[in-house]
């Protein structure tokens, strides 16, 4: 048995995993299809990149799930098949880790929309939503529910309830910031900084504050946040950066930030406090297997000099 994950990030540091969205394109999925779907359809090809990670050292795995929620999967007709792909994905991060222990964390993304009355959505249908997906997450068995590149407030608070109602033993909310464009801070699209989103999530009742994927984010950026987080929350924090800036080059979206130049951030991340360390969009297994190292070189620096 291993202990539960908020217990692990008192005494150290996890590895997150990388991006699975642009490794599902790699792996043949078209632009504008249903990656979820996949974990129905293509169970091996969801696995196969997620054993990569594991195999590159992460100790926590995110479910395939990003758009795996009603009103997205809605989108793409596969409404019926809202607790199959939850429930499968869950499997395939179990499997992607072997008979090692490792922590799956059920994957939330934004529901892609806005709710009134800028919208289309109501509250109502937004929260049944969640509340569908987490509960398909945790009744499968994920360790942690995460709602991820969150911008605004309301619909995160949404997400945590619905891991609430789904009993996730550990919620963890994610925001999605932009660097402002005289570059001096950054801030959600709807304009939330991040003393503001590390106290709502507290007071909300979420276990760990995060931060992934956003404009201009990079390591440096992703340390900002996670010391400004750190003067508000005694909360663990997480960050999982962009592998750099999408360039679109022939037609195709690339983020070219190497293993090398990403994995340079990681120290002075982990001496900011962030207790889980991923990446988002662009990363890959090699960027991973580079964080291994240096987390591990990092915390063998720090331990305690009582064991021999
Ligand atoms: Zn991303």
């Amino acid at each position: 048995m291993k202990p539960p994950l908020l217990e692990v990030l008192a005494t150290r540091a996890l590895l997150g995993d990388g991006a699975m969205g642009t490794q599902l394109m790699l792996a043949g999925l078209e632009q504008g299809n249903c990656g979820e779907a996949w974990n129905l359809t293509h169970p091996e090809r969801v696995l196969g990149i997620q054993r990569r990670y594991a195999e590159a050292g992460s100790d926590c795995i995110l479910t395939n799930t990003f758009g795996g929620s009603r009103i997205m999967l809605n989108r793409h007709g596969h409404a019926a098949d809202v607790a199959a792909i939850n429930k499968a994905a869950v499997e395939i991060a179990r499997d992607a880790f072997g008979s090692r222990p490792g922590y799956v964390i059920g994957d939330i993304g934004p529901f892609g929309g806005l709710m009134e009355p800028y919208g289309d959505f109501t509250e109502s249908e937004v929260r049944a939503a969640f509340v569908e997906q987490a509960g398909a997450l945790v009744d499968a068995g994920a360790d942690a529910i995460i709602i991820e590149t969150q911008t605004s407030l309301e619909e995160l608070l949404i997400g945590i309830q619905a891991a609430q109602e789904a009993g996730a033993a550990c919620i963890i909310g994610s925001m999605a910031y932009d660097v402002t464009l005289d570059g001096s801070t950054f801030r959600t699209m709807m304009g939330i900084d991040p003393e503001r989103a590390a106290s709502f999530m507290e007071e909300h009742g979420a276990h760990i504050v995060a931060l992934n994927c956003g404009t201009g984010m990079d390591m440096t950026r992703a340390r900002d946040a996670v010391l400004r987080y750190r003067d508000v929350t005694s909360l663990p924090l997480m960050a999982q950066p962009n592998a750099g800036q999408p360039k679109l080059v022939n037609m195709k979206v690339l983020y070219d930030e190497t293993p090398e130049q990403m994995v340079i951030g990681v120290g002075p991340l982990l001496d900011a406090g962030a207790r889980i360390i991923g990446a988002c969009c662009g990363s890959t297994p090699e960027h991973i297997r580079a964080f291994r190292q240096s987390l591990d070189a990092h915390q063998d620096v720090n331990a305690p000099r009582a064991r021999r």
